[in-house]
């Protein structure tokens, strides 16, 4: 694998890195600028902050050139989610599901109708998606989905209930999974609809997290009518338009790039704290768990690197992608225990209190870090992929 840019993909990154430098809200990162902070804040101001990505060239940066993407290579969008990152841009969570999963999904499954109708809007960040899989049986589990779609001519009736689903109060659009066929074995007898969040029958009840933000959302179908024509692929067939759609989950992100920035955040808060009558930088303690910190956020930039060079040889990621996957999301777990370790006592005053460090940050990265243990398959799901898949274990 090869460590160094050649001069196109340096090229490249000056140009992402320029263009944000250029269009990044005045102050944007600096404590004068005030960053939203709800959920409902963050989606309004990310319509508008992706419609500029979008005016930019840089929505949709791997969809194909013919609907609007940039046809980026793997290294590319690597290159451009490392700067991104980097320079601490908006989160792309907040757009929703839109340009990373329906957009590919439709791409590869969607009628040229059903395209022509979602693609642009999601990429000009005009309409916001959610997904609505998981169910309160079926999450690692998803082929147990039980939520009903009976279908009465050209229509769906849909009742049931989905859970964990991310922006759904938001969101315009739904990409949902649907059981159709219920004597069937449970992979089959599956369908992908689209759902527009305005129709009838459809409760939203928010969740809040143990962070103190209701993000989550469970959704409720009474008799929700959805169109025939809102079906992805065919009836029953919904499994494989729903594997397409989690194969996407994982890719294009640099965790790297986020952890070396909170960590170079978390010494800073380091050196303004109080350890014994000296700047807790100058124990030598916290010294070893800060270089530790910084050694296995090398490790997962390596790892990010490794991974993104099998893509380029292979055409698409490989279950290696589990173990990245389950090493940063456990690095990122390590270092915001150590985030409240340095705070000793105060670890206990939260946000919104003023002597709070560093406004509560850390407390509530800490509680958010758990998510990514979860999110887009569990570290023990992961653990089964590499055992089995990876290292090709025997199954237990
Ligand atoms: C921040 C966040 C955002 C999310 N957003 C969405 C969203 O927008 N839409 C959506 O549909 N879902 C969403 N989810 C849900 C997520 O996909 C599920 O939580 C996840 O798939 C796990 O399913 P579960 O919660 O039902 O846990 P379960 O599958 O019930 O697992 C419970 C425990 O059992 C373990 N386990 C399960 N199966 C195995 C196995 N085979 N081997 C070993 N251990 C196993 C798990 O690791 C876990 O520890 C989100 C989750 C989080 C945390």
């Amino acid at each position: 694998m090869e460590f160094r840019l050649n001069e196109e993909q340096s090229r490249f990154q000056r140009e992402v890195r320029a263009w944000l430098t250029a269009n990044l809200p005045p102050g944007w990162g600096t404590p004068a600028h005030r960053k939203p902070e709800e959920p409902a804040e963050k989606v309004a101001f990310m319509r508008g902050w992706y419609r500029k990505l979008h005016d930019g060239g840089w929505a949709g940066l791997h969809w194909p050139r013919e609907y609007g993407g940039r046809g980026a290579t793997p290294i590319e969008q690597f290159l451009f989610a490392e700067e991104y990152t980097r320079q601490g841009a908006p989160s792309m969570i907040d757009i929703g599901v839109g340009p990373g999963l329906t957009g590919p999904t439709l791409i590869h499954h969607g009628t040229d109708e059903q395209k022509r109708r979602f693609l642009p809007a999601i990429l000009k960040g005009e309409e916001v998606w959610c997904q609505g899989f998981s169910e309160p049986n079926a999450g690692s589990d998803l082929a147990n989905c039980r939520t009903r779609a009976e279908r009465v001519g050209d229509v769906f009736h849909v009742n049931g209930q989905k859970i964990w689903t991310s922006y759904a109060r938001y969101a315009d659009w739904c990409i949902l999974l649907v059981r159709t066929d219920p004597n069937a074995p449970k992979h089959k007898g599956l369908t992908f609809l689209l759902l527009d969040m305005k129709t009838p029958g459809i409760t939203i009840r928010p969740l809040v997290e143990m962070t103190g933000v209701a993000w989550f959302n469970e959704v409720f179908f009474d008799d929700v009518k959805i169109p025939a024509s809102m079906m992805i692929g065919r009836e029953n067939e919904g499994w494989h338009i729903a594997i397409t759609t989690l194969s996407h989950e994982r890719g294009g992100s640099a965790p790297h790039a986020r952890l070396a920035a909170e960590l170079r955040d978390m010494i800073g808060v380091a050196r303004g704290l109080g350890h014994g009558g000296a700047p807790a930088v100058a124990d030598p303690l916290v010294r070893q768990r800060l270089a530790q910190a910084w050694i296995e956020t090398e490790v997962v930039r390596l790892v990010a690197y490794r991974q993104v060079s099998e893509v380029m040889r292979r055409g698409q990621p490989g279950p290696e992608g589990s173990y990245l996957k389950l090493l940063w999301s456990e690095t990122d777990m390590r270092m915001k225990d150590l985030g409240i370790e340095l705070e000793g006592p105060y670890a206990a005053v939260d946000r919104g209190d003023p002597r709070a460090v560093d406004g509560g940050r850390w407390q509530y990265e800490y509680l958010w870090s758990r998510a990514a243990s979860i999110y887009a398959g569990t570290s023990e799901v992961q653990r089964n992929i590499i055992a089995q898949r990876v290292l090709g274990l025997p199954r237990a």
